[in-house]
């Protein structure tokens, strides 16, 4: 059994052929639609969907966003353009003729963490940060969807009352402050206009600002950790995502969870799928629901 596997984020959409090995192949990208509009975001999956005709049996789909009974809403409109209520499944199966899954990316992610973990361990958070910060639960073994499929979106969790307004509408979430996004966005001087990926290129070779904006963002993050400890119990955090990935910042965050009383810490360890996390959590969800 082939699964086409597709992955929806805030800069580019992704996409593979996983077969019943777990073996990648066929890796294809496109930038997401910059446009907001929905009919752009079909197109786009369309044009993707195109090069992988008659190579699947079915179809797994990893999207940022709330991912309700197959309908897409973005929660934080600077990462879809606002989509509301994008009927993503259909227009999956209409364009594939194939069954079709379609789950959050970052509890595809978590799924896809537990099942590499899951000899060791039986409760498992994810957390990705990226563009955004998300995350996904695993709770004896079980993914934690939710009635309104909203389990998991750490990144909506305050971490600073009087932080900057985040893109869902409240102040100071984690995302706000942790993100690639609000690494770049609070940078000024010499670092005023550059990327996340460039901020954390100027920290490595020691420019103090990035090396500030870089640490604060560990910190939420390392807070983040804590409050899910605490209201979880969470056996190991995984943590993926380009800054959750990028040189050092793992090491950062479990430096500063070390700092806090031993009841808070837990260990933390890097996405193994690394990059194809969503892509990997969406077919194995595909094939524990026997679509
Ligand atoms: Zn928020």
């Amino acid at each position: 059994m082939n699964t086409l596997a597709i992955d929806i984020g805030g800069t580019k959409l992704a996409a593979a052929i996983i077969n019943s090995a777990l073996e990648i192949s066929q890796h294809m990208e496109i930038p997401t639609p910059a446009n907001a509009e929905p009919q752009a975001l079909e197109q786009a999956l369309a044009q993707l969907v195109e090069a992988y005709q008659g190579k699947a049996q079915r179809v797994a789909v990893a999207s940022t966003g709330i991912i309700d009974k197959g309908i897409l809403t973005a929660l934080n409109p600077d990462n879809l353009g606002g989509l509301n209520h994008f009927p993503l499944q259909a227009i999956v199966e209409k364009y594939t003729g194939l069954p079709c899954v379609v789950l959050n990316d970052a509890q595809a992610a978590a799924w896809a963490e537990y099942c590499h973990l899951s000899a060791q361990f039986k409760h498992v958070t994810f957390i990705t940060v990226s563009t955004g910060v998300g995350g996904g639960i695993v709770i004896n073994g079980e993914l934690l969807i939710g009635p309104h499929a909203f389990a998991g979106h750490i990144g909506h969790i305050q971490a600073d009352p009087n932080g900057p307004r985040c893109g869902c509408g409240r102040v100071g979430c984690v995302e706000a402050i942790a993100s690639g996004r609000a690494i770049a966005a609070g940078a000024t001087q010499e670092l005023e206009g550059k990327n996340a990926r460039e901020i954390f290129a100027q920290a490595l070779s020691g420019n103090l600002q990035a090396q500030q904006r870089v640490a604060r963002s560990a910190q939420a993050i390392c807070q983040l950790i804590a409050n899910i400890k605490a209201l979880l119990d969470t056996e190991c955090i995984v943590l993926g995502g380009s800054v959750g990935l990028a040189k050092g910042y793992r090491q950062q965050v479990e430096h500063q969870l070390a700092q806090l009383p031993q009841a808070f810490q837990v260990p933390v360890y890097s996405a193994h799928y690394q990059h194809d996390a969503g892509l990997m959590g969406a077919a194995l969800w595909s094939e524990h629901l026997v679509i």
